[in-house]
């Protein structure tokens, strides 16, 4: 059983490498500058161990305490990034546990992380959650908010912000998640001429990811594509 879903993990990393990597020729881009991340959210710490032993080495996940586990069994060989919603009384933990985390969406949660660095002597790496439709997701600022909260986490000195991630409504046709992908990726550059560091753009899952990567994302955000659907939802 472990030997079929190496093999199964193994393949489907390896395909979506390779699917990167067209994406990225066929934008003209800089393979360098696009990483896979793993989304191991649900996904039991032996099929995760699989995925790293096939070549994975940033995971996603979206929960912190079911993140400190999965670390917990491995011993820093990987990255670990939270891609989901961090609620403020969870975020020393999430400080503790994570490389880089993606879902920072308001002023308050950037100041309880940036405390919790600050006591902890290090440096946190964010990204800012951005909220391109109001319909499908709760969380990620609004884009009239952002320049506020942007200036708000340079005035952090443990916290260093590195981008913007969003994620778009579900579409049957990832071209359909086009203009989202391509409007971030203009709110990122005005917000590089305002003088704010956007290195990374946190854009595309595993329906997507390829129009993403079109479109200039330097982070790809994928799981069902890799490990099959989930057995539950969160
Ligand atoms: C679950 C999740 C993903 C991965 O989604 P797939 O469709 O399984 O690839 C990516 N980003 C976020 C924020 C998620 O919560």
């Amino acid at each position: 059983m472990l030997r079929f879903y190496a093999m199964e993990i193994a393949e489907a990393l390896k395909n979506i490498l390779e699917n990167i990597k067209c994406s990225a020729v066929k934008a003209d881009r800089d393979l360098d500058k696009i990483k896979l991340i793993t989304v191991s959210k649900t996904i039991e710490l032996q099929r995760v161990i699989e995925a790293v032993n096939a070549g994975a080495t940033i995971l996603g996940e979206s929960r912190v305490q079911e993140a400190r586990s999965k670390i917990e069994g491995f011993n820093g060989e990987v990255e670990w990034h939270l891609i989901g919603n961090l609620q403020k009384n969870k975020a020393r933990t999430a400080v503790e546990l994570f490389d880089l985390i993606h879902s920072v969406d308001s002023a308050e949660l950037a100041a309880e992380l940036n405390k919790h660095a600050k006591n902890a002597g290090i440096v946190q790496d964010i990204l800012v959650q951005v909220k391109l439709s109001e319909e499908y997701t709760k969380h990620g600022a609004d884009e009239k908010d952002l320049m506020v909260l942007l200036n708000a986490v340079a005035g952090m000195e443990n916290l260093r912000l590195q981008g913007l991630m969003t994620i778009p409504p579900f579409f049957d046709d990832p071209e359909e998640a086009r203009p989202y992908f391509r409007k971030l990726r203009k709110i990122a550059e005005r917000a590089s001429a305002q003088g704010f560091t956007m290195n990374e753009l946190s854009m595309g899952m595993s329906n997507d990811y390829e129009v993403a990567i079109e479109e200039g994302a330097t982070m790809v955000r994928v799981g069902t594509a890799i490990f099959g659907a989930r057995k539950y939802k969160i």
